[in-house]
């Protein structure tokens, strides 16, 4: 029952560069790209019309555009039917003899199937999408629209999106139109600068926006689902600070001619920057008390950052991946610096330190510059080595050098030599062996790491804190108290927190109930996680704790209360009047409770049961939905219904979620029971699908 939130992988890597695109750019230039296309609510393709305007910078006979699932197309080239033509399932190629020359008109109409890269949700499960979005990195764009893969060749985007009315339709760059239609309304959006076409970014779905401007007068528009205001609020605290503090501390204006945020349901990811208009899931949507338990701030910076580092200058080969990627990282945690203080800089860097020194002693550790480095490498190892350069050259020229960096390779592409090259000429310094040492070597340098993190003070006496881990409470006690002495320090008192765990000793119970009255979220959740018993030292905390701000809290609060309770029941109504509102988690943590209570009436129970059976529903985050098959599986309560949405779970978008759907679903299978209900389902399917489900279900785990 006791979870911590964390939703890993800030945006995708490894597989961006997996493998490389062929690249027509020193024969052709692929200019601008204006796409119209129309998403019908009853079927889960697109068609539209493509235009290209082309430069030939030397005699070609051929010039393709990237395409994938093509159902049907039409070709125009400078306003004549294009005849001579290829589709070999990737690409669409045209047969002329071309000379050098501007303006060349390339017309795609076209039909497509996307088997990934759009993706269309149904949550009500009516046959009709009512949310679609798009996810571009790993060079997919072409899987919906044609479009060029190579990230090299950079295009001015316009877009003419027609959707059902009712829905909106959100692009990058500003809103140009908006026309009404009778079935279809149409928005336009358009941009003034080029990108990548893996930044292309669609979203079509139930909408609304507020907006801020940015001290520098750029809009920011929040967008939310209709009726959830209040969340987006939460939500999106701190996002014109963070955006003017990026904008000051870079050093160079904002590229694009807006900033939105969109949150998508089922994203598979925790965000993507694409250009102007960032996607992020919408678990992070959260209300006020919600955030203090998932916080969107860490991602919000992240994909802000990569506005300038990825989609202003992007990485010119797999080798270049962490001049989005550790920049992207490194500057989200100097934002969030901003708002939490330079203690949760320094810890959080010592984290990732952390993990970089577990990872060093694994085979796989690749080095920075490796294209088929980690996640890990890319984001952490590429902060620390920002981190380290910064430290080596000094804050100033730093600033500097990456400012001149993002003026010269503007809307184009860059290499780590060419970066670094730019650092030598600002700092006049050599940086050969700062190269060997943070970029080429697989090993996390663990020496110049701790020697970097010393040079704050706070993280001296963490680490004299820390080595008191061993010790007795006797011996200890007295540097706790002294951590509990103000000015406190929130991550000291989280590490007293930790070590208190282990120690048996009942004083402990004073240090606790001290800390919390510092009333600090992070350490609340953490006192409350770390409790594995109700008793006099701890009852009034833990009964305090029902009332955080925080709903990971309350769950492990309730928790403890209702084992230890002699009477459950009163434990559980009692929290039900005094809260106003529940998490998914919270709430099903409370069914779950409710239903392992004797005193309820049936009726009652089986109302608990049904409000539980809910959570398995594609109305839900996969999240959710995880943890309500858990609970339900457990319990041995999975009702026809559950079946089904544990079968839709196995066909699922998201990675993690089919994946550990199938599991339960195959370990299910193995039981009588279970099996001759997925029977039934399968029995009512078309053959199809059903055929489908059985290839899953035979699959050994
Ligand atoms: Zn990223």
């Amino acid at each position: 029952m006791k979870k911590l939130i964390v939703l890993t992988c800030l945006c995708m890597s490894t597989i961006l560069w997996a493998q490389n695109s062929p690249s027509q750019l020193s024969h052709v230039d692929f200019q601008t790209a204006s796409a119209q296309v129309v998403f019908k609510q009853d079927v889960e393709e697109v068609s539209g019309t493509m235009d290209f305007e082309i430069a030939i910078k030397s005699k070609v006979d051929s010039v393709f555009v990237d395409a994938k699932n093509l159902i049907d197309y039409e070709v125009r080239f400078n306003g004549s039917k294009a005849d001579s033509l290829r589709y070999n399932g990737e690409q669409l190629i045209l047969y002329a003899q071309l000379d050098n020359s501007s303006n060349n008109q390339l017309s795609i109409d076209f039909t497509i199937k996307p088997k990934k890269a759009l993706y269309f949700i149904d949550a009500d499960q009516d046959g009709k999408w009512e949310q679609a979005w798009t996810q571009g990195q790993g060079k997919y764009t072409s899987n919906w629209l044609p479009s060029i893969d190579d990230t090299s060749d950079k295009m001015i985007w316009n877009m003419q999106i027609s959707v059902p009315k009712d829905l909106i339709a959100i692009a990058n760059g500003a809103k140009r139109r908006f026309e009404r239609g009778e079935e279809f309304d149409t928005f336009s959006y358009g941009m003034l600068q080029p990108m990548s076409s893996y930044l292309v970014a669609v979203a079509v779905g139930e909408y609304e926006f507020y907006t801020e401007q940015t001290e520098n007068g750029v809009t920011l528009q929040y967008f939310y689902y209709p009726e959830e205001r209040d969340k987006a609020f939460a939500t999106y605290h701190d996002t014109r600070e963070i955006f003017d503090y990026l904008v000051e501390e870079i050093g160079v204006e904002y590229p694009w001619q807006v900033y939105r945020q969109v949150p998508v349901k089922d994203f598979l990811y925790s965000g993507m920057e694409n250009t102007s208009t960032t996607f992020f899931n919408d678990q992070f949507l959260v209300d006020e008390i919600g955030v203090n338990d998932r916080d969107y701030l860490n991602v919000n910076a992240h994909e802000l950052a990569h506005q300038w580092f990825g989609n202003l200058v992007t990485a010119k080969s797999g080798n270049d991946h962490w001049l989005q990627e550790g920049f992207a990282t490194y500057y989200a945690l100097m934002a969030e610096r901003e708002v939490y203080g330079d203690a949760y800089f320094s810890m959080e860097l010592y984290q990732y330190a952390e993990a970089l020194i577990e990872l060093s002693n694994k085979p796989s550790k690749k080095a920075l510059t490796d294209p088929v480095a980690s996640s890990l490498t890319f984001y952490q190892h590429g902060a620390w080595a920002l981190h380290a350069l910064k430290d080596m050259i000094g804050a100033s020229r730093f600033r500097e050098s990456v400012q001149l960096y993002l003026q010269t390779y503007a809307y184009s592409n860059a290499s780590t030599d060419d970066f670094i090259k730019i650092v030598e000429e600002v700092s006049q310094k050599d940086l050969t062996s700062f190269r060997k040492l943070w970029l080429e070597t697989p090993q996390f340098p663990v020496e110049e790491s701790l020697r970097l993190l010393r040079k704050d003070l706070f993280m001296e006496a963490y680490f004299q804190l820390a080595a008191r881990r061993l010790d007795t409470f006797e011996d200890a006690q007295a540097t706790y108290k002294e951590v509990l002495q103000t000015p406190v320090q929130e991550e000291l008192v989280k590490e007293m927190v930790a070590q208190l765990a282990v120690h048996e000793d009942d004083r402990k119970y004073q240090l606790l109930v001290e800390a919390s009255k510092l009333k600090n979220h992070k350490i609340n959740q953490l006192i409350s996680m770390s409790q594995q018993e109700v008793n006099a030292g701890n009852r009034e905390m833990i009964e305090g704790f029902l009332n955080a701000d925080s709903y990971i809290t309350r769950e492990n609060a309730l928790y403890l209360l209702w084992q230890y309770a002699s009477d459950r029941k009163k434990v559980l109504v009692h929290a039900d009047e005094l809260w106003e509102s529940y998490s998914p988690s919270l709430r099903m943590a409370w069914f779950a409770m409710a239903l392992n209570t004797n005193n309820f009436k049936k009726s009652e129970a089986l109302e608990f049961l049904t409000e539980l059976q809910k959570f398995t529903s594609p109305e839900y985050d996969t999240q959710t939905r995880t943890a309500a098959f858990d609970y339900l599986i457990n319990m041995n309560a999975m009702s026809e219904q559950n079946y089904r949405d544990l079968m839709e779970a196995s066909t699922h978008h998201v990675w993690r979620f089919y994946e550990n759907s199938r599991d339960l679903l195959r370990s299910l299978y193995k039981k009588p029971e279970s099996k001759s209900v997925i029977n039934q389902i399968l029995l009512k399917m078309d053959s199809d699908q059903a055929e489908r489900f059985e290839a899953i279900l035979r699959k050994s785990n």
